[in-house]
This record gives structure tokens, sequence and C-alpha cells, in this order.
């Protein structure tokens, strides 16, 4: 497993770690000069900022900071009630395919989605089954845009707590057997994210982190989880304050072949974005090294 002390050139940030600082929105290209002041190598930015900030302003930051992606955020929300939401979602997810591509990030994350509306407190219907089917169709679609271009897709799993809104794949065993399914050559365009927010309290986990190995494993994402968790999106921990044993994990992952970055991804309305961009960039740096 590698050594974490001694440095953070493992270290990323995903952008929505810092980019609601007391309740306003820090600009991407504040955030990346931020991370560039810290020698942090390693951003995962959100498509609205992205778009916010302009897409080659930011391909020309990056570069000129020597600073990478460790993942694009996001694709996904394939399911829809009709043809023309399904066909919406598609051209969507081929957008972010290549806009991916222009950053030169290595994959594409996928919140999969869920119960169309459900986000907005009406879903329009009610089968999750349904929707799991419109995920695997909409995933298999995208994966030949994205075997075109050459562009890799994670699909991230996430908690069963937000499996109405957000996404229907919720363990890496129901992620892995998408990805047998529609990628059985292992052709290294198809994978999952591993976010230990989500994924933690898996009694299949390392099992099915050794399964997946280094071709399928694409991204790692850490927070950690506190006691009591206050609000089901926004109340993650900084790594080290909550029951998440993480380098038990990035051991398992580590011991499958995985040699990327670790993405931290902290949603903290109540906590890290009541604080400067600055200090949670710092804490960041300080946690990677002792705690994860
Ligand atoms: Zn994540």
């Amino acid at each position: 497993m590698r050594d974490f002390s001694g440095g953070h050139e493992w270290l990323s940030i995903n952008t929505a770690t810092v980019r609601k600082q007391h309740g306003q929105e820090v600009p991407l290209d504040r955030i990346v000069d931020q991370c560039a002041e810290r020698g942090i190598r390693a951003i995962s930015p959100w498509r609205d900022q992205v778009a916010a900030l302009g897409i080659e302003r930011l391909a020309r930051q990056l570069t000129a900071h020597g600073i990478g992606l460790s993942g694009y955020c996001r694709g996904g929300f394939f399911p829809a009630v009709d043809a023309a939401g399904l066909q919406a979602a598609l051209d969507d997810n081929r957008r972010a395919i290549d806009e991916a591509k222009l950053l030169g990030a290595p994959c594409v994350v996928l919140v999969v989605g869920a119960l169309p509306g459900a986000l907005d407190g009406r879903a329009l219907y009610k089968d999750i089954g349904r929707a799991r089917g419109e995920v695997r169709d909409g995933i298999a679609a995208s994966l030949d845009h994205a075997r075109e271009v050459g562009m890799p897709l994670a699909i991230e799993p996430l908690h069963p707590m937000q499996a109405a809104d957000r996404a229907c794949i919720n363990t890496l065993e129901q992620a892995l057997d998408l990805c047998d399914e529609l990628d059985p050559e292992r052709g290294g365009m198809l994978g999952v994210a591993v976010d230990v927010y989500h994924v933690w309290w898996d009694p299949k986990l390392r099992e099915q982190i050794e399964r997946a190995g280094a071709e399928r494993l694409l991204a790692y994402h850490v927070c950690d989880w506190l006691t009591p968790t206050r609000d089901l999106l926004s109340d993650r921990g900084m790594m080290g304050d909550g029951v998440v044993e993480l380098k038990k994990i990035r051991g398992w992952v580590e011991a499958a072949g995985y040699r990327g970055f670790s993405e931290v991804e902290i949603f903290s309305a109540l906590d890290w974005w009541q604080r400067s961009g600055e200090d949670v960039l710092d804490a960041c740096i300080e946690r990677h090294r002792s705690q994860v």
C-alpha cells in the first residue's frame, strides 16, 4: 500500500468540497488556483461549474498549473418517463463524454439516476425495476460513444438511502454485474467509482473490490460517515471524523491494483461549507496524510 504520510501527490479534490463556502458559490477558476497554491495535482470538477467558467478556459488554466483530473462529474440520470426524456439523457451523456475528453479526464463518473422526478419531490413512476432497466439501456447506449472516443465510464453505486432520487445502483456487486453484462471482455471502457461514503457498510465490500480489479477500479472517493448523520445528502464528514476504516479500505483497493488518486468529496452544508476554502483544503491535505 502506498505511503501517503509524507506528501499529497495522490490527493485529488472533488470541487464540490469547496464550492459553496459560507453560502456563496466559489468560481471554479478560484478553486483551481487554491489547489495549485497547495501543490494539489488533481481535481474532479462538476459540469455546471465548468460551463459557468468555460471549458476552454478551464483547460488552459489546468495546463498552466499542471493539474489533471481524477474524474468528471457527472453523467448518468438515464431513467425518464418517455422516449423523448430517455433520448435527452443519452444526448446529455454524450456531451459529458466529449467534455471529459477535452479536459483529459480518466473517466466520466455516472450517478445513474433513479425514479424520474423523485429528485424534485414528485416521482413520475414507482417501478424501480423499470428504472434499473433504463439505466442498463442508457449505459449500453452511452458505452458506444465512450468506446469511440476512448473515455471510460465509471458507475458509482450510491448508498441505498439515495435509491429513489439519485441512483438505483446501490452496491458494488450490482454495479459490477452490470459491467460484466455490458463489457464482458473487460475492455477498459466500463468500470466503477468506489466512494467509501456509499459502500463502507457493505458486507461484500472486500470481495467485490477484489472482483473489480485494476481494470474496473476507475476512481476512489473518500470522506467519512458521521454519527449521527444530520442530512441525507450534505452531512459528509472529513476523513478521520467518522466511522469509516479508511486505511483498511484503501488497502483493499490497492491490493486489487488501483494506483490512482484518492479524491476527497465532501458535501457538508453544516460544517465544512461554513469555513473558507483555503482552510478546508489545508484540512484535506493534513487528513489525506494522516487518515487516508
Ligand atoms: Zn463520489
